[in-house]
């Protein structure tokens, strides 16, 4: 998959070799590279346009950082940009809801429906512990209902018969009864598919989902339809609230275009990726991974964690230097350590690498990574006398700084909390020599 886009991109790391800095005119090349291996993956052209002005925006002018070329960190600009291009963050199901929760699966005959229903109750009942249902409203293909009572059986989970001339609707309703008397947890609704959109068939989906209120109304999608992909997502997010999608045969020879296509196209997320024929091959969707999978270049984004963790070790080391000359701990040095968090893969990374009896005391200071811009915003609100003496602030003042970041009294007032724990833990740090500390993060 995008083999093309290995391709170039070497190729583009060669010709920048000996710049010392990323231009508009020396990037110009590279960027024609990539905008040529996305169309060969038949990203839509949209999307495309977008992302290479993306790319341009943040690569030019940005220094090159230590022992990087600038083709390197260029890759490194494209890598980012195709995580956020997927929705940065890996966006998990949702089940929140009063049981049974409903998951409605939509998408054109072949796309993978049937088969993911399958699949996605044995994920539901192994990874989450869920007791699931399935139904299958396919009235038009008898085939399709009994493909999925045999992947009840080879599943485990429970099947909800049919009975013959029953429509959708009832069948809808008839399920989502038996699931409340049964405690089912949640129940995988399976749909007609057409090969093509019809407004029947959108008819009736629609009045499915209005029926059932599904928490998640999934499309499903295969990834080796390419541009079709994205005008099929595109006609099913305008008639039916879609919560996110799932981007099956991911492991044929699909060129990829629907995976950096769809979140633009429907503005919903990737939820899972469909990656083989047999029922364990359903995973969650991670951007990340997936970037990493379409860029194909493993040593090259290696190198380039290498060069930033090299920079967050310059910084930490000048906080070691700052604390061991006896200066305290103040919310400048708080904050850096929260960008620091974030270069290093977030506080679940940072966690990994901290010694037992620091991670436990690091246990208490809770920090989620989405708190990181937050918490930024905070101390930021706040003037440089009372960054080193939060002790100073008043109500009054927390207020004003409340309002200025955009968060509320209590989420200040949790902040404050949270850095008393963090000086306690720079405390033990000190004892337990900082810098000790830092090079066991580093290997
Ligand atoms: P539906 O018409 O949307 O219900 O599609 P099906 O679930 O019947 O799937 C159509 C075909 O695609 C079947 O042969 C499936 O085995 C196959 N299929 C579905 N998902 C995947 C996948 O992730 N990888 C592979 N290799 N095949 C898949």
């Amino acid at each position: 998959m995008f083999d093309n886009l290995t391709n170039r991109l070497s190729g583009v790391i060669k010709t920048l070799r000996g710049e010392a800095r990323l231009t508009e005119t020396n990037i110009q090349e590279a960027l024609r590279e990539v905008r040529m291996a996305l169309l060969e993956a038949d990203v839509a052209l949209p999307v495309i346009k977008e992302f290479i002005a993306r790319v341009k925006e943040k690569a030019v002018g940005q220094e090159v950082i230590g022992s990087l070329t600038p083709g390197q960190a260029l890759v490194g600009v494209v890598h980012q940009e195709l995580i956020a291009l997927m929705g940065g963050q890996k966006a998990d199901i949702n089940l929140a809801t009063v049981p049974p929760a409903v998951i409605l699966m939509a998408g054109l005959q072949g796309a993978g429906k049937t088969t993911s229903s399958g699949k996605l109750a044995k994920w539901l009942m192994e990874q989450k512990k869920k007791k699931v249902l399935l139904v299958s409203c396919d009235i038009y293909r008898p085939a399709a209902i009994q493909q999925l009572e045999l992947l009840a059986r080879q599943t485990g989970a429970e099947f909800f018969p049919v009975q013959a001339g029953q429509q959708p609707k009832e069948i809808a309703a008839a399920a989502l009864n038996f699931a409340r008397r049964h405690f089912h947890d949640v129940m995988i609704v399976d749909t007609a598919g057409r090969l093509a959109i019809d407004e029947a068939m959108m008819a009736e989906i629609s009045e499915l989902e209005a029926l059932l209120k599904p928490i998640e109304t999934l499309f499903v999608v295969d990834a080796m339809q390419g541009q079709d992909a994205v005008n099929t997502a595109k006609a099913f997010s305008e008639a039916l609230p879609l919560t996110g999608v799932v981007l099956t045969k991911l492991d044929g020879d699909a060129r990829g275009g629907a995976a950096l296509s769809v979140l633009h196209v429907t503005g919903k997320p990737i939820k899972f990726a469909g990656v083989a024929e047999k029922l364990t091959g359903l995973e969650p969707f991670h951007p990340d991974r997936m970037a990493s999978r379409i860029l194909g270049m493993g040593d090259v984004l290696g190198l380039i964690e290498e060069a930033q963790r090299g920079v967050d070790q310059q910084e930490a080391e000048k906080l070691a230097k700052k604390m061991k000359s006896g200066k305290s701990f103040d919310l400048n040095d708080f904050k850096m350590q929260f960008e620091q968090m974030r270069n290093m893969g977030g506080m679940g990374a940072l966690m990994d690498k901290l010694p037992a009896q620091l991670s436990q005391a690091a246990q208490n200071v809770k920090v989620d990574d989405k708190v990181i811009g937050r918490t930024e915003g905070i101390i930021n609100s706040m003037t440089p006398q009372e960054r080193l003496k939060p002790e100073i602030l008043k109500a009054s003042r927390k207020r004003r700084i409340a309002a200025g970041a955009g968060v509320t009294v209590q989420e200040v007032n949790r902040l404050l909390a949270q850095f008393e724990q963090a000086q306690k833990m720079m405390k033990m740090m000190n004892k337990g020599g900082m810098t000790k500390m830092l090079r066991s993060m580093k290997g």
